[in-house]
């Protein structure tokens, strides 16, 4: 019975931190994870993906696709809300050859030059080796001339080693990782001002049964300036379940101070792209 009354009062005051943190309307969120590639097209206009977006009260996502055509159809639709970013897979057999391939080289220099996208990624690196090729010096090069930044899916050490290319270079690490626990993720950001993670995918690590993992609890408040909402749509199965995956992050956000849960929902990532 004591357990219980204890338990009404936790979930209540969770209720009044909620509205605190929302106000009268729902935290506006920042999906700095979107791609609206061709498998999607079909099935979903571009309309219809504003729509959702509207739904789920997104008001700024940071968007790439294979190919990227997809990119420009949605920032066509919404510039004030789409940032483009230049995903560099031609199709998806570029995924793991990419960052060797002249021919895909040549491809981004060129599509770089239409000047709207605000980054190259996301892309992945299976390795901290395959930094090391004349072709991703360069994208490193572009990225710190142009003043874009770089969405990566990789491991720990692959991002060291894009820094120890040009720590100029301003990188933003999708997932965080992954499967990187946060101590890992804290040592990152201790070391590097440049980075930025977003948190598509990792929800269920941040608050496993609904209440907020304690260490994942301290490491956003210890650099609440560096991290993003992200939700990623790889496939087009990810689609129906969009509203609900935003709402998932909203549920751990609303167990923040207010000002750390807006920083995160969206603030952070207005500071990181001019939204
Ligand atoms: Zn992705």
């Amino acid at each position: 019975m004591r357990f219980r009354r204890a338990a009404a009062i936790v979930s209540l005051s969770l209720l009044f931190a909620g509205i605190h943190a929302r106000g009268d309307e729902p935290l506006p969120i920042f999906d700095a994870h979107l791609h609206y590639s061709d498998d999607s097209w079909a099935s979903l206009s571009s309309k219809a993906v504003l729509e959702l977006l509207n739904q789920a009260g997104v008001t700024g996502a940071l968007v790439s696709s294979t190919p990227d055509d997809g990119t420009l159809m949605l920032y066509q639709a919404d510039p004030g809300r789409v940032v483009p970013e230049l995903r560099p897979y031609r199709s998806q057999a570029d995924m793991m050859t990419w960052y060797r391939d002249d021919k895909v080289l040549a491809y981004i220099e060129n599509r770089v030059e239409r000047n709207v996208y605000r980054g190259i990624g996301e892309f992945h690196l299976m390795d901290a080796s395959q930094v090391d090729t004349p072709q991703m010096k360069r994208v490193v090069e572009l990225a710190v001339e142009r003043d874009i930044l770089l969405h990566v899916h990789s491991g720990a050490a692959a991002v060291s080693a894009l820094f120890a290319t040009n720590p100029k270079v301003k990188i933003l690490w999708a997932h965080a990782g992954l499967s990187a626990p946060p101590a890992v993720i804290g040592e990152l950001l201790d070391r590097y001002p440049q980075l930025w993670t977003e948190l598509s995918l990792r929800a269920e690590d941040i608050a496993p049964s609904g209440g907020l993992d304690p260490a994942w609890q301290a490491l956003l408040l210890r650099h609440s300036d560096r991290f993003i909402i992200g939700t990623d749509t790889w496939a087009a199965w990810r689609w129906p379940l969009y509203v609900g995956l935003i709402q998932q992050h909203r549920e751990w956000l609303r167990q923040l101070p207010n000002d750390v849960a807006r920083k995160i929902a969206h603030r952070n990532a207005a500071r990181l792209l001019g939204q």
